[in-house]
């Protein structure tokens, strides 16, 4: 197998002084082979890491990625590369708390620059009610042994002064905020895991979709794809907005909706917005990228639907949020709009759990709050393929928690509706 030599500093020098000439490509283009001992269907970021931490951790490197399209196609690439740590459930809160840890340790890991910004992110908050809402949550992370810092009025104002305060409807009444919360480059987070991955010697299969799982005795034992068929003892669902349509082929029906969710980036700006910063009256947050874009994104659309384009009612609605909150962004042309297919839950909290088929695992469910989580939910849907455990920080993602209603994990508080969470 051919692999790249680790990158340097030394290297990129070397490699500016002769000619750009010696880089490889990041991973092979193998055919598929006729069995693995597993296999992951999905090559968005929660695929390619698993199949990393199953090769890292477990040295289980005979396993396969099918990707229908190419690697990063999917949500992976289309987020708004939020990445936080503040969650207020049990269940949830140790888990993010996990995630954000894999996030800091992630460069050096995988060699490979993610462009992980702590830059810190700040909710806003607009009421009494909601205060005494956010000091909870802020004790909550204290206590998971994450970080927040209750602001006041005065103390949001001094960070973000571009804010309309007086706003008659929704006046800021103070923030909390999560220094270690930040951002990341989406996709290098898909290329750094494949390439990661690759080198450990998984193969990574693009433009191969999965279109049958096969079952004998209630276990499986491969798939059919449109490269032919594939064995393997143990196969994943990792297909995010798709989980509901892969899921049938193995003759399950899960609690899942699937629901479009937009996101925006204007013009490049100069450094204007240093944070990432969540408007707590509506949903809208918004960050600046490395480019100088102001990333922004709001609601899902609200209803159930497989077209990734969007509708223009919740753009109108995501604009008149952003003018609430920071008039300035009135003077911003929008470049882009785009869309992605979430996989919404009745609680709004995620599966990584067995099927009642055995030796097929489903990881589904992220709503739209995946991105942060790709580390820990690679990392603890390996551990469960491999030592067929769950990870303890990941036990109460549990699937028969939609049937039992023991476990649910509603940290929205909006009951059992997919679309509010
Ligand atoms: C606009 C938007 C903004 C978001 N903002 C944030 C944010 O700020 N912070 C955050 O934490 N999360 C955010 N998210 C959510 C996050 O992006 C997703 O939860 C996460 O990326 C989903 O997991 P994934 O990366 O594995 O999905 P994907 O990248 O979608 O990967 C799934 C893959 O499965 C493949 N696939 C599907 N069916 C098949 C098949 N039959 N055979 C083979 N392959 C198949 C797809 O082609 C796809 O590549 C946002 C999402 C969107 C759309």
């Amino acid at each position: 197998m051919t692999v790249s030599a680790p990158f340097s500093a030394l290297r990129i020098l070397k490699e500016g002084l002769t000619g750009n000439t010696g880089w490889t490509r990041h991973w092979r283009d193998p055919a598929p082979k006729a069995a693995y001992d597993a296999i992951v269907i999905g090559g968005g970021g929660h695929g390619l890491a698993t199949a990393y931490y199953l090769a890292k951790n477990h040295g289980l490197t005979n396993v396969a990625v099918l990707e229908k399209g190419h690697l990063g196609s999917g949500n992976i690439g289309r987020n708004t590369t939020i990445v936080r740590a503040n969650y207020f459930l049990p269940g949830n809160s140790e888990f993010y708390s996990h995630s954000l840890k894999l996030w800091e340790g992630m460069e050096a890991d995988l060699n490979y620059n993610v462009m992980h910004s702590q830059r810190g992110l700040i909710n806003l908050f607009h009421s009494d009610g909601q205060r005494d809402a956010f000091v909870r949550r802020g004790n909550a992370m204290i206590n998971q042994g994450d970080d927040a810092i209750l602001l006041d009025r005065d103390g949001v104002r001094a960070i973000l002064p571009y804010l309309d305060f007086d706003n008659t409807r929704f006046p800021i009444f103070g923030g909390l905020l999560h220094p270690r919360g930040g951002t990341a480059r989406h996709d290098a987070v898909a290329w750094g895991y494949a390439r990661g991955a690759d080198r450990r010697g998984v193969d990574l299969i693009q433009n191969c979709e999965v279109t049958g799982i096969d079952i004998a005795d209630g276990r499986v034992t491969g798939v059919q794809t449109t490269r032919g068929a594939i064995a393997a003892p143990k196969v994943a669902i990792v297909v995010a907005g798709r989980s509901s349509q892969v899921a049938a082929m193995a003759g399950l029906r899960l609690p899942i909706e699937s629901h479009v969710l937009q996101a925006f980036v204007t013009e490049g700006l100069k450094p204007v917005i240093n944070h990432v910063i969540s408007f707590g009256m509506g949903h809208f947050y918004i960050s600046q990228s490395d480019k100088g874009g102001l990333v922004f994104g709001g609601d899902i659309d609200f209803y159930p639907s497989y077209a990734s384009r969007g509708n223009l009612p919740m753009i109108e609605h995501v604009m008149e949020a952003g003018m609430t909150l920071m008039p300035m962004i009135g003077r911003a042309r929008v470049l882009r709009s785009w869309g992605g297919i979430m996989d919404m839950s009745p609680d709004g909290s995620p599966i990584i759990d067995k099927s009642p088929i055995d030796g097929l695992f489903l990881n589904c469910g992220w709503n739209y709050g995946g991105f942060k989580a790709v580390p820990a939910s690679g990392y603890c849907l390996a551990h469960l393929m491999a030592t067929g455990q769950p990870h303890p920080v990941a036990a109460g993602f549990r699937l028969d928690r939609f049937a039992t209603g023991r476990g649910i994990i509603d940290e929205e508080g909006t009951g059992s509706q997919h679309n509010l969470h």
